[in-house]
Parts: C-alpha cells; structure tokens; sequence
C-alpha cells in the first residue's frame, strides 16, 4: 500500500494543473481500492458549498457543476463532523441526498473522508461501490493517508493561485489574498509590484565548441568587466543609505568575480574547449550546486550570489537589456523577486522603494540585513506565493508579521494606510519625541536601547532616540565578509559603535554563530543546529575567535569605556565562568599591550530554558542579564521561531512565556543586578508594556518600533499596566492574552500604534 501511495503522491506532484492532479488522483484511488467510483469534491469557502471537482465513475458531465452545502448530503455530513463515514447503505441514510445529475443512485457502499489541511477543511473524497459492504479498516486508512497527502497538494495550488489566481479582472478586484512569509524588517508599505527577474537564463546555455579560444576569452573578460562595473554602481546606488564598511558586502561580490576565483575557473573551462558562455554554465552551476546541497539556509543562500552573479555576466555576453532608469518604476514599488539580492537592491531609486518580497531568503539573508538597515519593510520566505502574477498588482506588505496582500480591499488598505500613516507622523513628531525620556505619566522612567548589526542601523536608531546599544550583534558585520575579520577590522567597527552612542553603554553580543546564522567561510552542518554548536559553545570551543574578538571590543573601548560585553545561549554556569576567564585574560592582554581601558561589565542572556531556572547562580557571576525572549519563547515551547508551519503556536504571548519573564527578573532583582530584554517582544509594544509592568530596567527594540513603544508609555501609567499585567497572568492561553491586550490598548486611544489584530 505504502508502494502504491508513493507512485501516486509522486504522480501527482509531476503535475502542475490542480484539476490535472485530481484526475489522477481519483482513477489511482479507483483502481487501487478496485470500487467503482472516486470522487473529490473542494469546499467553496465564498458559496459555503462542496463542488465535485474530479470524477471516475459518476457522471464526466456533473464535474464543476454540481455542489452540496454543508447541510446536504452525505458529502456535507463527512465536512461538518471532520471524520470519515463508512456505510454500506448509503440510501439508505436519513442524510443521503440523491443527485440525479451524476447518476449515484445504483451505489450502495459509501466512504467519505475530509480533506483538511492545517485544521482547515478543504473538501471531501469520497469512494462508492454499487454492492452493499461496509469497507475495511486498511481501505479506511488507505483514503484517510491520500486524502492528508492530497490537503497539502490542494492549498499549495490555492496558494500558488491555481485555484485563488490573483485577481485582474475589474469585476475580480474585490478579491485579495494573503500569504504567508516570515519578517524580514519590520514596516508596513503599500505599492504597486515590480516583479524583477533574472535578464538572462544561465541553465538553458548549451555547451558548443569555440572556433576561436581567444575571442572566447576576449568575450568572458569583456562581459566579466561589464558586470564588475554593474555591480559597483549598484552598489554605489546605495551609498548615501549605507556606510563605507557595509559596502564592503559589494567588494564581496566583486571578488568572487575575481582572476583568482570564478573568473580563473571559468577561463580554464574555455580553455579546455568550452565557448564562453557554456564555460560560464559550467563553473557557476558547479558552484550553485555545492552550496544548494548545504543543508544550512544560509550558506544554500550563497548559491543565489553565486547564480544572480553569473546571469549577469550572461546577460552581458548576450547583449540583454541591464540597464534600468528610474523611470521603469512606479512611485511607490513594492520589488518582487524570487529570489532577492543585495545587488538587486541598488536598482531601485531608494526614494521609490516602499516594501522588498522575497520568495526564498529568511531575515537572515543579506538583503534582509541591508533592508533593516535601511528601514525598508521586507516580507522573506513568502514560499507559496505566485510572484511572478504580481507586476502591476496592488500590494500591501506587513513586514512585522512577514505578511504580503494582494489587491487589498478598501477595508485592508485603510487600516494599513493609517499604519503608515502613524508611522510617518510618528517619524515627524521624533523632534518632539526625540529627546523626551521614556517616561510614564506617573513618572517611571525605563531607558529604550536599540539593537543593532550595521553601522547604518546604529546612526539611525541615534535619529530614533535611542538611549544605548541594549544589543549589537557582532554576527552580522561577520557574515558581511568572506573571511573572519581582523582584530584590527574587528576593533575599527566595533569602535564606530562605541563612539556613535557614547556616553552611553554599546552592550555588544560575543558571536553568536550556529541555529539559523552561519558564515560561508566557518560552514556548521548539523541535523538539528537550533540544539546544536551555536553562540557561547563554538566561541568556547574556538578561544582564539573569542579572544581576538573580546580583545578587539576593549581596545575599541579605549577613552569611551562604555562598552558591555554579553555572552548569548548559556545553559550551564560553567560556560559563564569559563567565558569570564577568557575576558579576564583578554583584558590583560590588552591592558600589557599599552591601552588604557577598564574592565567591561559583562552578563549572560538568558534564552534556554535552564537558565531561567538558575537565575540566582547566574547573576552572581555577572553585572547584569539580558532576556533574549526570541529564543527563550522558541525553547519553552519548542517551536522553531522560523518555521511557518508552526508560527500560530509561536506565541510571544504564551502564559509559559511570561510567567518565565515574571520569574527571570524577580530573581536577578532580589540580587540587586539590573535585567533588560533584547527579543522582538520588547519592541513590540504590547511586549513593551507588559515588561515596564513586571519591572524590567529596560528594553531594547529594533529601531523602527523605539518611536512607537516610546509614545505608548508615554501615554500610561506605570500603575495601569500593573493592573494589566496581574489580569494577563490569571489568563491560560497565549491567544487570550494577545487579543486582551489588543484591545486594552486599543481602548486606551492606542489602536493606531499596535495596527490591525494579532495573528
Ligand atoms: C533572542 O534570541 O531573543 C535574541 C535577541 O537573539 P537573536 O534574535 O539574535 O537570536
Ligand atoms: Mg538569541
């Protein structure tokens, strides 16, 4: 059975017509379950109805034409109870519904089973049989798995637009869809898609024999110079947004086109009896092909680099239209591609730019990482959506929840325009906001830090209000580079920090590599990387990494001293001693090789679970603690923070999650040691709220939302969110407390600031 369920569910796949897949899917059934009929029929959700949508056995004619609501029928009965029906008599039953129009009446034998994907009901398949018997329990078990395998092939073709298209037409207008991705940088923007596309097709390049290796060779280097310059003036495109040390991510690029790297390989391939463009296929498919095997997303992201690199090269040995004016995009653009790049990103006059989508990538891609920089909204990972349907097309882009809708209705749009709209008046009142404290109308003062990667994010948070660096993340300058970077780099950027926010404290993160945040050039390749060699147990594991970084981030500290040290994913005190003996020694060194710097507070994050249960141990050791609530939520409740499938149950909210809170800061002040928190939470500004009202000292949030959460608390009282805090922690669902929170705010004048309801 097994056998036969692989032969179909692989069949199936082969086809890309939904009503294609069906068909097939109904004759297998029929004729490996040897009845006489199989059917499938798909739930309208607009007309509430069952549509047959394919058929073997009843009548060819009836197919999308006749429908059951849910009250009809025994195809209604199967729905409505979400379980199988297996009778012999189907007649027979108070339910059944006789259709003349498909001719069922001569079968007696009946059994249904619902179609469900992810608790949604998506239609029903049924098999009959003209004798009366009841089917057995394997027959039963055989339709139940096909119908679970069939669910999923359905809502991909639902989402892909197979079956809900992007609307075009006027009379379709009303129609919007919604599809899922993950955030890449927070912000909403509202636009019109410009789907950008490859300009050349790498894979469909032939191989041929040269007649003349040198012209070949001529060409290569001709098209090789055409795209170094491209990408240079990409880059340069984004220079008034970015700083000097992140272009760097460009010279990145500009090497792997380098004589000594890809440009070598692909000269010896033309060499050996390639045409320069075969050659180029040859050595950049080579390439892509090493990286996609990967099994870590980021370094597999390294094969678009690789891929958006060679088209180009392509495009310009075929002579294809590269260049783009800025007049080929519409005021507001919201850039669709399927697969982003930094590069791309430079096309785009930066004053045009509303929104980025992204079909594969995660927050971790590059292009994600500049686009937080830069505060553009990006949606990443949108897997389901059909991209390439979207040019031309209204588009609403919810880069907090990682959302994108197509052709919003008025309602949608509305809400989300007035989002934008708080957004941009929230950035016009920052004079006023700018240097007002974050203080409660009863007078309680919480200082709001900003996290950072990028010296870009840094200066624009300073724009912001931000009152420190509650967390810089040293990863990302890291994974900018091809190499790990010097001491002497290391110490150049770090000391950009530091300066920038000085006199206030830079909390800088040791590296925090391995889980879903790798380096092409230190590949970590593990079955299970969320549990795996990340944050404090590689850099204890490699001390001369820890060392020349700690060392670096001292000297950078050199006349400022306001550096603090942190050490992310400690589950085990003697990781913490181990570390402090490490930055002991580090100070040492630095202070024997003449700098003049204080020793640094350090303190440990508290993201796994054991840590919050040995908070006293901890903060003994330490100066302060900071909660990294992203991965404490993904550990508690054992859900991948980056996996779609399961971000309903990824609940910031979660009851668990903030009794956790309650526990970790009630600990660490009974040892009088100060407690911020650095996850997404603290920038959200129920989050926000919540943690102000357990007692945290302070927050730090990416700097888009520091504006937001500031005038929330700005408008309460200390005392108010107590009193919500206290009625939260009686509630036992994560949704429950979301949705009170939601509207608490909402009463209290603040619905514009929070947006549209919480997933
Ligand atoms: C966290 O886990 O909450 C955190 C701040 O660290 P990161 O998101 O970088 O893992
Ligand atoms: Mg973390």
């Amino acid at each position: 059975m097994l056998d036969i369920l692989r032969r179909i569910v692989q069949e199936v796949s082969s086809v890309t017509e939904l009503s294609e897949a069906l068909k097939v899917v109904v004759a297998r059934i029929r004729e490996a379950m040897r009845t006489e009929v199989c059917s499938v029929y798909l739930y309208d959700p607009e007309t509430k109805r069952y549509v047959l949508m394919a058929t073997e056995g009843l009548k060819e004619e009836a197919v999308g034409k006749v429908s059951l609501s849910s009250s009809q029928g025994l195809v209604g009965l199967v729905g409505t109870r979400e379980e199988p029906l297996n009778i012999d008599n189907a007649p027979a039953h108070p339910r059944f519904q006789f259709l003349p129009e498909t001719g069922e009446d001569p079968f007696l034998s009946f059994l249904g089973v619902p179609i469900i994907h992810h608790k949604r009901l998506m239609g029903v398949m049924v098999v009959q049989q003209r004798d009366s018997r009841q089917f057995d329990e394997g027959e039963e078990a055989f339709l139940v798995t096909m119908s679970a395998q069939l669910a999923g092939v359905i809502a991909h073709a639902e989402a892909t637009g197979n079956i809900l298209h992007i609307p075009k037409t006027p009379s379709e207008q009303k129609k919007s869809a919604r599809f899922n991705g993950a955030p890449g940088a927070p912000g909403v923007g509202l636009g019109v898609g410009v789907v950008i596309s490859p300009a050349a097709d790498l894979a469909s390049v032939v191989d041929r024999e040269p007649e003349s290796i040198t012209d070949e060779l001529a060409r290569f280097d001709q098209a090789l110079d055409a795209a170094r310059n491209e990408i240079r003036k990409l880059g340069g495109q984004l220079e008034g947004e970015l700083r000097p040390e992140e272009m760097a991510l460009f010279d990145v690029y500009l090497n792997m086109l380098d004589d000594n790297a890809l440009g070598a390989e692909v000269k010896a391939a033309i060499q050996r009896g390639n045409w320069a463009q075969g050659a180029l296929r040859e050595v950049v498919m080579e390439y892509v092909g090493h990286f996609q095997m990967m099994e870590d997303v980021y370094l597999r992201e390294r094969a678009t680099d690789i891929m958006d690199l060679g088209t180009r090269i392509l495009a310009h040995m075929q002579g294809a239209e590269v260049e783009t004016s800025e007049d080929d995009y519409p005021d507001a653009t919201i850039l669709v591609s399927e697969e982003l790049t930094p590069a791309m990103l430079g096309e785009v006059p930066t004053h045009k730019l509303r929104a980025l989508v992204s079909v594969k990538g995660s927050s971790n891609s590059h292009v994600a990482i500049l686009a937080r920089a830069m505060g553009v909204p990006t949606v990443m990972g949108a897997v389901d959506l059909p991209y390439a349907q979207l040019e031309g097309i209204d588009i609403v882009v919810d880069g907090y929840r990682g959302l994108l809708y197509s052709n919003p209705n008025e309602e949608l749009r509305e809400q989300y325009q007035a989002i934008y709209e708080e957004e941009q008046a929230l950035a016009e009142d920052l004079e006023g906001l700018l240097h007002q404290p974050a203080e409660t109308l009863d007078g309680h003062r919480i200082p709001l830090l900003v996290n950072t990667g990028l010296i870009t994010d840094a200066l624009r948070s300073l724009d912001r209000g931000a009152e420190g660096v509650g967390l810089y993340r040293t990863e990302v300058p890291f994974m900018m580079k091809d190499r790990f970077p010097s001491e002497n780099e290391q110490q150049k950027i770090y000391r950009e920090q530091l300066e920038a926010f000085s006199p206030n404290q830079v909390t800088m993160r040791t590296l925090d590599v391995g889980g879903d945040k790798s380096l092409t050039y230190f590949p970590i390749n593990e079955a299970n990387p969320f549990l795996g060699w990340r944050g404090i147990r590689v850099t204890l594991d490699h001390p001369e990494i820890f060392l020349v970084q700690v060392r670096a981030m001292m000297k950078a500290s050199e006349g400022l001293n306001n550096l603090r040290i942190m050490l992310p994913m400690i589950s085990n005190v003697s990781e913490v001693d181990e570390a402090l003996h490490l930055i002991y020694r580090a100070h040492v060194e630095t202070l024997e090789e003449g700098f003049h710097v204080e020793m640094p507070q350090v303190g440990v994050m508290i993201e796994v679970p054991a840590a919050v249960y040995q908070i006293p141990d901890l903060v003994q050791r330490v100066d302060f603690l900071s909660v990294g609530s992203n991965d404490l939520t993904q550990y508690l409740l054992a859900v991948d923070r980056n996996n779609p499938r399961v971000a309903d149950l990824y609940q910031a909210f979660h009851p668990a999650v903030l009794m956790a809170l309650k526990k970790i800061v009630d600990e660490a002040h009974a040892e009088q040691k100060p407690v911020s928190v650095c996850g997404e939470l603290a920038g959200n500004p129920m989050g926000a709220v919540l943690l102000m009202a357990m007692g945290y000292d302070s927050l730090s949030m990416n700097a888009t939302n520091l504006p937001k959460v500031k005038s929330i608390i700005r408008g309460i009282s200390k005392e108010w969110s107590e009193q919500l805090l206290a009625e939260v922690l009686t509630m036992e669902s994560g949704q429950v407390i979301a949705s009170t929170m939601q509207l608490m705010l909402e009463k209290a004048g603040f619905g514009r600031i929070i947006g549209p309801s919480v997933r």
